[in-house]
């Protein structure tokens, strides 16, 4: 077990999945078919061991995280996953964490019937990049630049327990009731399946990968609108709850939850007329969906406080803007 192709052959062969993979491992690229009816859509991202996911994580949570990440970027689109390719960089070949990490992906690519099409391993500081393909009709995909004044604004989940999460294992804060924030943020859940369905009430979407202000603030300059957003509408989670009541005096941070990252939730706009049809269809994949505020015709992005007052995020202690 001492060359790259050792690696690639213990760990990295699957079995095939798919049969529009002519060739997948074994030459210089891959050939795959595209169905002529459908639009091709490509995303990549790369995980640093110490930058997006803290140096102690577990293998498994490693591979599930840098699966969906890509996964939530297809999803945004409306786009269904088929392939991927692998380039994973690592400090040395430990055979304990390569089985639970290869047992891992190959689970969730089979989940999902995703075919690993290629890739490459080299020596270094632990990093993973992974590009996804999928495949969705052209009618069908969702676009960033597609939100128009009146639209409703939704997520889909609830918002900011990765940010918790990272904060408790940062801050070595011992607490069961915290842990289902940290199976957020080593565990996203793409929405894959309610995505590839959104196209028949909304247009636009963007997966929040960076807090929704940020995202939200991508969808709202790509489309030339702004957005009112009522803060007591935004979804939390018990665990989120409960890390407000006991280490924050019951104050809700809404900096922690609405700009850090990692949620991977769906942001989303729909007309008015196709609200019900909308909730409807997240009830159908058992999702939680919440309409948060309206699209305006402004360009600002501001956030209602109960009382309706304007919250002010750089009075709040947010400085990244
Ligand atoms: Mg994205």
């Amino acid at each position: 077990m001492n060359t790259e192709f050792d690696v690639i052959k213990k760990y990295f062969t699957f079995p095939a999945l798919r049969d529009d993979v002519e060739l997948a491992v074994g030459d210089d690229c891959a050939i795959v078919s595209v169905p002529e009816n459908k639009k091709l859509l490509l995303t990549t991202d790369t995980l640093i061991s110490g930058v997006h996911f803290p140096q102690n994580t577990p293998a498994k949570d490693i591979a599930y995280k840098a699966i969906m990440v890509n996964l939530s970027d297809l999803a945004a689109m409306g786009a269904t996953p088929a392939w991927l390719s692998l380039a994973i960089s690592l400090p040395e070949i430990n055979e304990v964490w390569l089985t639970e990490f290869s047992t891992q992906f190959s689970a969730l690519l089979s989940q999902y019937n995703i075919s690993l099409v290629g890739g490459d391993t080299t020596k270094g500081h632990l990093s993973i990049t992974i590009q996804a393909m999928g495949f969705c009709e052209q009618g069908n995909i969702l676009r960033r630049d597609k939100a128009q004044p009146g639209d409703k604004v939704y997520v889909s989940g609830s918002i900011g327990d990765a940010a918790i999460g990272l904060h408790a294992i940062v801050n070595e804060l011992a607490d069961n009731a915290l842990l289902p924030c940290i199976q957020r943020l080593n565990r996203p859940q793409a929405r894959i399946n309610f995505a590839a369905q959104l196209s028949t009430c909304s247009q636009c979407a963007i997966d929040i990968s960076d807090g929704l202000v940020a995202d939200l603030g991508h969808v709202l300059h790509a489309s030339g609108c702004g957005a009112q957003i009522r803060l007591d509408d935004i979804p939390l989670s018990l665990a989120a709850r409960y890390y407000f009541d006991t280490y924050c005096h019951q104050k809700t941070d809404w900096p922690i939850l609405l700009t850090r990252g990692d949620d991977y939730e769906l942001c989303f706009t729909v007309n008015e007329k196709n609200q019900s049809a909308v909730e409807a269809l997240a009830k159908r994949y058992d999702l939680v969906i919440s309409c948060i505020g309206e699209v305006t015709d402004s360009t600002e992005l501001s956030f209602l406080s109960a009382d309706g007052e304007v919250f002010d995020f750089e009075q709040n202690g947010f400085q990244h803007f």
